[in-house]
């Protein structure tokens, strides 16, 4: 039986925007409907961001006073790789929001899709002192690197970002220390992967340490074959066949986000 297939970015296009910027849209209000469904959201707070294919020096947020289930494609408010609102005139979004995606967009011109949570798992995660353990498959993905930042205070100072530029170096995935995690990649689609492998890593790691009995680590050689591996396989399907299926999910659920 063929995929179900969305027409999520045809259905409802701004004709004021090229299909490029539109369909930016689109996944990043997606993905703030995924993260709603999964349960990965904070109130109102957290921020997940896509650069805008058509001017890479700005990118979108949602609005701040929106939950993440109410976020469309026409909402998203644009923001320059200063931390500055573009676009609507009036709209405000997250202020720590903004400059932690500035901060990663300016550095990384490979990534652009930003997503950053606080979910319980991400937190105890990124608050025990060895960190992510090389414990699952899913943690072996991040298996040699994975950044960690040291806590600074809610990040309201613009002075942060070189911290966080300097600590994501090269890597897509970071810790942030007793704050939650932060994921980067070349799309949308890529980054929710990643981001829902290290949730999994996370969740399972600290399941596995409640129960108090001694964990079971795979050998070093393992460790980092596995890690190889998924340097081989990296991007694969995630683009053409996960992320799809979960906007064919949203449609099944009546999410309206491409609107
Ligand atoms: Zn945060």
């Amino acid at each position: 039986m063929p995929a179900r297939k969305s027409d999520a970015y045809t259905r409802a296009r701004r004709n004021d925007m090229s299909p490029a910027e539109w369909k930016a849209r689109v996944d990043l209000a997606a993905v703030y409907h995924v993260f709603h469904q999964l349960g990965w959201t904070d109130g109102i707070n957290t921020h997940l961001s896509v650069r805008s294919p058509e001017n890479p020096n700005h990118f979108y947020l949602k609005p701040d006073h929106l939950l993440f289930h109410q976020v469309t494609a026409s909402d998203l408010v644009k923001v320059d790789l200063d931390g500055n609102l573009v676009e609507p005139e009036g709209e405000k979004v997250n202020p720590a929001g903004a400059i932690i995606h500035s901060a990663v967009l300016a550095a990384r011109p490979d990534a652009n899709c930003v997503l950053h949570h606080h979910t319980d798992a991400g937190i105890a995660v990124s608050s025990l002192a060895d960190g992510l353990l090389p414990m699952s498959q899913h943690a072996l993905q991040f298996h040699g690197h994975l950044s960690y930042h040291e806590y600074e205070g809610i990040a309201l100072d613009a002075a942060e970002r070189e911290g966080l530029q300097r600590d994501l170096g090269q890597n897509d995935t970071m810790m942030l220390r007793n704050h939650g995690v932060l994921v980067c990649g070349p799309s949308v689609g890529t980054a929710f992967a990643t981001c829902d492998n290290l949730e999994t890593a996370c969740r399972s790691q600290i399941m596995a340490m409640q129960t108090g009995a001694k964990l079971h680590l795979p050998t070093k050689e393992v460790q980092d074959h596995t890690a190889q591996q998924y340097k081989r396989i990296a991007g694969g399907r995630a683009d053409t066949v996960e992320w799809p299926a979960m906007l064919s999910w949203l449609d099944e659920l009546g999410a309206k986000y491409a609107e």
